[in-house]
């Protein structure tokens, strides 16, 4: 498995901090900073630069991080791994999880503080990050709960409002944690779950790997640090969470309530509509001495590589088993890394980029546009996407459209005509999209002077550093002079 960065220990938030700091990647803000807008604006300034800490901010004592996984080649630094092994590795990971480790509670620095008098306006440092969002959000929030049924974990990331003094309101996507609730509320009764946040990047990564239900992503995290990870159980539930973690908020979800929540900013940088929703209610904080808070600026680079990265060692996955000659996939960031989809093949077959798109457009709801191209053709680069696309695509004969598929509902051009919003219609009929796909590849058997692209020869071997000449020829000068 992956070798962690200075992997004798396993690989912290704080460690990883230290490792930016000590290679100038990680920026100080003037204390004080205020936490509405302000501080989501400074460190948007320095998305994919640096990472930012936010000492004092609004005046609170606990500082705020942000931004520091924000980098595909910072999370595959991370892993001990090289860019083009990141999707093999996480994908490895998912495969191979480990089963983690219980610490007793007097070893597990994640509870050495427990707070029982909440009042979550006050308690953490949580920012309001967008114009138009209803209230401060925790935006980095691991969520951990357990299936009443088997007790097997699940770990997410969802986004939750503060409410008031005790109770916040989440956003429960129709997944894992959503079917914990469900079960729980058929039987009218609360279901436990701790919110985790200040967790090291690879525990940030394997929150968001695509697994059946009943997989717990701590283990996941495991197999990514290369060594079981170190858990202790809540104090008032049995729920277990990384020991590490700087901060953890106890609570469970209240059966049959629901509170407003929304609107808020999100990934695809539209608001989301407000909506009654989930509620947890708190019952205590635990934390480090001296912790630190994470928020993650919706939209942004953080935000959009923690979603892109697991999916695409999943899409590569099952893309592969069926056509093995798929070779990279990439979900570019301006299709907010969830919407377009860049394949690259190695085509033997004239049919087989629509035999792709097919399967590509239905391993998950949120692909929206498929784009297969050749294998002189960097997925990674948008620009060299648009060249196949305007260079190896003809409309009426390699573009496949597919009518009333189910979308993202969080795309606000899916559904709706009446301009009303999709959040109005019942779920059933939320996030209707088309989907789109294009061969953007040549034929296999082509003239090399009609599709071989331009290269010029050598190209790669110059090394500028010994070819040019150093500083300013004074011949050349002359030659200029001379000339008006
Ligand atoms: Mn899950």
């Amino acid at each position: 498995m992956a070798q962690p960065a200075n992997s004798n220990t396993p690989l912290t938030l704080r460690r990883w901090l230290s490792r930016l700091a000590n290679s100038g990647r990680l920026a100080v803000a003037r204390p004080g900073v205020d936490l509405k807008y302000q501080l989501a604006a400074i460190a948007k300034h320095l998305d994919a630069s640096k990472a930012v800490l936010f000492p004092h901010p609004g005046g609170h004592a606990i500082p705020i991080v942000s931004g520091f996984m924000a980098r595909r080649e910072w999370i595959a630094e991370a892993l001990g791994v090289s860019g083009p092994d990141l999707l093999k590795t996480f994908r490895g990971a998912t495969e191979n999880p480990l089963p983690w480790r219980e610490l007793p509670a007097d070893q597990a620095p994640c509870q050495q503080v427990v707070v029982r008098d909440i009042d979550m306006r006050t308690a953490l440092p949580i920012p309001t990050h967008s114009e138009h969002d209803s209230a401060p959000y925790i935006t980095a929030g691991v969520v951990i709960a357990r299936n009443p049924a088997t007790g097997i974990q699940n770990v997410s990331i969802n986004r939750i409002q503060v409410n008031s003094k005790d109770r916040m309101a989440a956003l429960l996507l129709p997944r894992h944690l959503h079917a914990f609730f469900q079960m729980a509320e058929k039987q009218g009764k609360p279901l436990p779950v701790a919110v985790v946040i200040g967790l090291d990047p690879l525990t940030m990564l394997a929150s968001q790997a695509i697994t059946p239900i009943d997989y717990d992503e701590l283990e996941i995290a495991g197999a990514l640090h290369g060594a079981p990870l170190p858990v202790v159980k809540c104090i008032t539930s049995d729920v277990r969470v990384p020991a590490q973690a700087e901060i953890v908020i106890e609570g469970h979800f209240l059966p049959n309530v629901r509170e407003p929540e929304g609107p808020f900013g999100e990934f695809p940088k539209y608001y989301s509509a407000k909506e009654n929703r989930e509620v947890i209610q708190v019952d205590l904080i635990t934390h480090r001495a001296n912790p630190i808070y994470h928020t993650i600026i919706p939209s942004e680079m953080e935000h959009l590589l923690l979603g892109a990265i697991p999916r695409e060692a999943t899409l590569l996955a099952h893309l592969q088993r069926s056509f093995p000659d798929v070779r990279d996939v990439h979900l570019s960031v301006g299709g907010v890394c969830r919407y377009h989809l860049y394949v690259k093949l190695h085509k033997q077959h004239e049919g087989a980029p629509k035999n792709v798109i097919c399967a590509a457009l239905g391993s998950h709801y949120d692909i929206k546009h498929v784009v297969v191209v050749d294998e002189d053709v960097d997925v990674h680069d948008p620009r060299q996407v648009e060249w196949a696309v305007a260079t190896r695509f003809q409309a009426d004969r390699d573009l496949l459209v597919i009518a009333g598929a189910q979308g993202s509902t969080l795309d606000p051009s899916t559904t709706v005509a009446s301009g009303a919003g999709a959040k109005h219609l019942p779920r059933h009929l939320q996030g209707i999209s088309a989907k789109m796909g294009l061969d953007a590849t040549r034929p296999v058997q082509y003239n090399e002077h009609v599709f071989t692209k331009v290269a010029i020869p050598g190209y790669d071997q110059v090394d500028l550093s010994t070819a040019l000449a150093e500083g300013v020829d004074a011949e050349a000068l002359k030659l200029f002079a001379q000339t008006p």
